[in-house]
């Protein structure tokens, strides 16, 4: 085994497994056959969670209780004020929660708990961002047109949204949703994914604990089939939001066409920094450290791929593996882990699979590239691992492994760079390190990229937009532009005087 830093299981008490059960209009119900289903800790072993397993009924129930809530307009007709105090009561009790959520949060996926506390607590942030934004939605208006006339556009909430989200950042990705959904004063039905389907449904407690009234929020347990599927589909949702595989993302886009339902996706990336030699090159490896193993790499934005000049090549990868020595992988319920475990045993294959592919095709692994064994946790870990002498062609450069494998290509000049970063299917975010702002400058006007880091890598903020370019996904998230995909936008012309010339002349 690789010389790493491993963090072996901690004793810790582990809590029973929480039931959770549909909110539909206001009631927490269980499926109408019965039906649960289990997640198991991918790091633990243990049973997390028993959940309700809906079907069509219980997500057409949820859906025309959302169509009910939005149209008698308990909650769309409301003042921003009053709308943003129920956001900002949200947001007190999601960081009065914070340890009881990030548990959870942490047996489900594999996380660390310290990361998790973090996820938890600072998206109630988000949800303070939102309430903002309720408060100061508006328009434009126009009073050019003539003397008589007045233009006027307003904002109004797009309606019934379906809210899809992925295992990764299950709680995180939420609020960077559904909060805004509601500031726009729109209903909303939301399915967390299978595998951590907890938080969400530990949330609706919270939503009925801060007054929101019944039916706007409505949350189905279940899998992509049939209940994310019939929210794609459904005539009586307006907008579907996605989070989740590009694979998955064109199935709801082609599911959702049929009622031309708005679209927006967040899917996934195979994320490049470009590492120049006038770089902070310390603090271009600790950030290129950072963007690969965080969250194991399974992370649409992590820094899955570095383009680094061929003169500082080595000496640079050799820095980057001595740091990765460093970072503590292990058992995620212990606060000093930085990594935790893989989200299932399949998706710890596929990452070997990609590795063991690139070597076959004559890459060379610098560091780890197997399988992790965490004494008392057992083998859903995978190895802090460098790959480097990787060529464009290669699965591991153009695909997303989801783990954490950092792959090494090289470059001679910024057009090369540029074309190299450029070289993906995906858009969604990229990264340059230099100390000459030409060369950043340059690099961040040409990147295909929904953000672009200079000297710096996944720093993020609630108003900030934040997307993807080409199959990374369409719409944006978060910001003013993100809570602008839940509004539609109306323009109301008026005639204020009595100068309309009539159409119709009598002969
Ligand atoms: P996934 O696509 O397998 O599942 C996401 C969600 O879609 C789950 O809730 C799942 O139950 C549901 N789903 C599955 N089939 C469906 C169908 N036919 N119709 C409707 N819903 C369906 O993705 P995942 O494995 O949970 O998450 C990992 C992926 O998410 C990665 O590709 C990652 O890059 C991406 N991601 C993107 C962002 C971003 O902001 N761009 C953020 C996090 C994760």
């Amino acid at each position: 085994m690789t010389q790493m830093t491993l963090i072996a299981a901690t004793a810790t008490a582990l809590p029973e497994p929480v039931k959770n059960r549909h909110l539909i209009g206001g009631r927490w119900q269980d499926s109408g056959d019965g039906a649960t289903f289990e997640r198991v800790s991918p790091s633990h072993g243990v049973v997390v969670s028993r959940s309700a397993k809906g079907g069509e009924t219980e997500t057409a129930a949820a859906i025309t209780a959302a169509r009910t809530a939005f149209d008698d307009g308990r909650w769309s007709r409301l003042p921003g004020k009053a709308r943003a105090a129920v956001l900002m009561k949200v947001a007190d009790l999601i960081e009065a929660n914070v340890e009881r959520f990030a548990l959870i949060e942490t047996l489900e996926s594999g996380k660390p708990i310290s990361q998790a506390r973090g996820e938890v607590g600072g998206a109630a942030d988000l949800w303070r961002y939102a309430a903002a934004l309720a408060r100061t939605t508006h328009g434009d208006s126009h009073n050019t047109l003539g003397e008589d006339i007045l233009g006027v556009v307003v904002k109004e909430p797009i309606g019934v949204v379906s809210i899809i989200t992925p295992w990764n950042f299950p709680f995180w990705i939420l609020s960077q949703k559904l909060p805004f959904a509601l500031a726009a004063g729109c209903t909303c039905v939301v399915k967390p994914s299978e595998m951590t389907p907890s938080t969400t449904a530990m949330l609706g407690e919270l939503l009925i604990e801060a007054g929101l009234p019944d039916g706007v929020v409505n949350i189905v347990l279940g899998y992509g089939n049939p209940v994310g599927s019939l929210m794609s589909s459904h005539p009586d949702v307006d907008m579907i939001t996605f989070t989740g595989s590009t694979a998955v993302g064109k199935l709801i886009s082609r599911t959702a066409s049929d009622t031309l339902k708005k679209v927006a996706l967040e899917l996934g990336g195979k994320n490049p920094q470009v590492i120049f030699p006038d770089a902070d090159l310390e603090n271009a490896a600790d950030a290129v450290t950072f963007g690969i193993y965080f969250n194991v790499g399974q992370c649409c934005n992590s820094g899955s791929r570095i383009i680094v000049h061929e003169d500082i090549a080595d000496a640079f990868v050799a820095r980057v593996v001595e740091l990765s020595r460093q970072v503590a992988f292990g058992d995620p319920l212990n606060p000093a882990t930085q990594v935790g475990a893989i989200v299932t045993p399949e998706h710890n294959a596929k990452i070997d699979g990609y590795v063991r592919a690139a070597v076959a095709a004559g890459a060379e692994v610098v560091l780890g590239g197997g399988i992790l064994e965490v004494p008392g946790l057992g083998h859903q870990f995978y190895q802090p691992t460098v790959v480097k002498g990787v060529t464009p062609d290669m699965a591991i450069a153009r695909e997303e492994v989801f783990g954490p494998v950092l792959s090494v290509l090289t470059f001679r000049t910024l057009d090369e760079a540029i074309a190299l970063t450029n070289d993906a299917s995906y858009g969604l975010s990229a990264g340059i390190w230099s100390e000459n702002v030409h060369t950043c400058l340059a690099f961040a006007r040409r990147a295909q990229a929904g953000t672009v880091w200079t000297n710096t890598w996944m720093d993020g903020f609630p108003e900030v937009a934040f997307g993807g370019m080409k199959q990374s996904g369409q719409g944006r998230e978060i910001g003013r532009y993100g809570f602008d995909e839940f509004l539609e936008v109306k323009s109301v012309v008026m005639r204020v005087g009595r100068t309309r010339a009539p159409w119709v002349k009598p002969l």
